[in-house]
């Protein structure tokens, strides 16, 4: 969660014009378009706004302006170099990298910190941009996704609590299509030649497949979510990527690789999970920038995001939800706003959270899924007002009346000073001294993970190889959670 404040998404359904032909810009093919490449646009700007929203950007300017001259000289290249292409790098842990319909290209900080040179994240940015030369992205688009991006976090009431479980990525379903294996080899194909284009080393888009291989490994065996999951395996990737150079029937030296470059960029981003935006321990949810806690049961799935954090019972039959009210709002007249939405009867008084000002609200709310009934609170502190939310179903509700209670009960500031000083660990580029493995380097100088993530990181496959003299590596500062 983020202390800024963000619009409310709103529900804007495009009107689909289903059924026109059009010639498939990188196949020339003719297909069947189900929306022209203005509403393609649109939708895409629509999903851009929402992805920012959701994520936030990564706030380094050089960085993003690293990673946009590279994917905008690659997009000009391309089938379609008229579209409003864009390049951003989104403040996300979990390695990933996704393209919106009509231009807007996303890669995750995590993605970054996984690669090790300009040449791969060419390679990343050239395969996104082959889902858009190509309009996979357009290809997938049915009413119902287009519906449910309005399904934001930044919702009241989201009543389908049948769907709470995966409430996090409702809002998200446009921004990771499945685009089948097919669309995936495509992407991949088109990357390669894009990036070959610019005079990159694309000998390296194995080097990034591998580098997804070993992190899925490292975290276990499953397979990293989105990106990864509708893609062919990583093996199969990389002896494509081998066919492909292959063919190329072309020598590769002089072309670049950019790794001092890349590393020079990265040096100093955020690594893992940002602890500073707030996180839960344990049930308990700590945010050392806005200062505040409270408790959920331990067993709840929880999420933080940017906009919200949201928990969900282990049975789905109650949810609660924590927001920012925007604008200068005082929890008497936030509470006025939520009680005059349509379908809803509220109660509501004045009453103090661990000593903040606030106002408690009993409500009720008719929702097509049935009636739903919670409570609301609205609290003050540090010159904001926050909405905090418990609904069930209304026949749940008097199961979950006393933990809804409890949890508002327990929103209060946050005191503890070495939660409040929490530091989000960082990457930095070393250099090696001397000769040593990548271990025993890691251990001295990359406290903040483990030997084997170091090796990830570094797209070493054994922590117990000799790492020369001079090389540069990515190590990671800071406490580990
Ligand atoms: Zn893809």
């Amino acid at each position: 969660m983020r202390p800024r404040r963000t619009a409310p998404f709103l529900v804007a359904v495009a009107a689909l014009t289903l059924g026109a032909c059009a010639t498939n810009p990188v196949t020339g093919k003719q297909q069947v378009a189900l929306i022209s490449e203005q509403q393609e646009i649109a939708l895409g700007q629509q999903g851009a706004q929402q992805a920012v929203a959701q994520f936030g950007l990564v706030q380094d300017h050089e960085l993003q302006r690293y990673v946009s001259a590279i994917g905008t000289k690659l997009a000009a290249q391309s089938e379609r170099p008229q579209l409003p292409w864009s390049f951003a790098v989104v403040d996300d842990p979990t390695p990933n990298a996704f393209a919106l319909p009509g231009g807007p290209i996303f890669v995750t900080r995590g993605l970054l910190a996984l690669l090790n040179s300009e040449a791969e994240l060419a390679s990343v940015l050239g395969h996104e941009i082959g889902h858009v030369t190509a309009r996979h992205s357009v290809a997938q688009i049915s009413k119902q996704q287009l519906a449910q991006l309005g399904l934001g976090l930044g919702m009241i009431l989201a009543p389908q609590l049948q769907g709470l479980g995966d409430l996090a990525g409702q809002g998200l379903q446009l921004l990771f299509l499945k685009y089948g294996r097919d669309a995936e080899r495509q992407a991949d194909d088109l990357g390669f030649r894009y990036a070959l284009q610019q005079n990159y080393d694309v000998r390296e888009m194995a080097d990034v497949f591998a580098a997804l291989q070993r992190a899925t490994e490292g975290q276990g065996g499953g397979r990293l979510p989105n990106w990864a999951a509708s893609h062919p395996s990583e093996p199969e990737r990389i002896a494509a990527v081998q066919r492909r150079v292959a063919a190329a029937g072309r020598s590769f030296e002089g072309t670049r690789s950019g790794k001092d470059d890349f590393l020079r960029q990265i040096d100093g981003l955020t690594y893992g999970a940002d602890p500073r935006q707030g996180f839960f321990r344990e049930g308990q949810f700590h945010h050392p920038e806005l200062k505040f806690q409270f408790r959920v049961p331990g067993d709840w799935k929880t999420q933080n995001s940017t906009n919200a954090v949201i928990a969900v019972s282990p049975r789905q039959d109650a949810a609660f939800q924590l927001t920012l009210v925007p604008g200068e709002t005082s929890p008497e007249q936030a509470a006025q706003q939520f009680a005059r939405q349509q379908g809803l009867q509220a109660q509501a008084a004045r009453e103090e959270f661990n000593g903040l000002p606030g106002v408690l609200a009993a409500f009720q709310a008719q929702t097509p899924q049935g009636t739903v009934e919670g409570y609301a609170a609205f609290v003050r502190h540090g010159g904001r007002t926050y909405q905090l939310v418990g609904y069930s179903p209304q026949p749940e509700f008097a199961n979950n009346d006393r933990t809804f209670r409890q949890i508002l009960g327990s929103f209060g500031p946050l005191n503890d000073s070495r939660i409040l000083n929490v530091q989000a660990r960082r990457l930095h580029v070393a250099t090696l001294g001397s000769a040593t493995t990548a271990a025993d380097f890691a251990r001295r100088e990359s406290p903040g993970i483990t030997p084997e993530q170091f090796a990830v990181l570094n797209q070493i496959d054994d922590p117990n190889a000799r790492l020369p003299a001079g090389a540069l590596v990515k190590v990671v500062r800071g406490d580990r959670p």
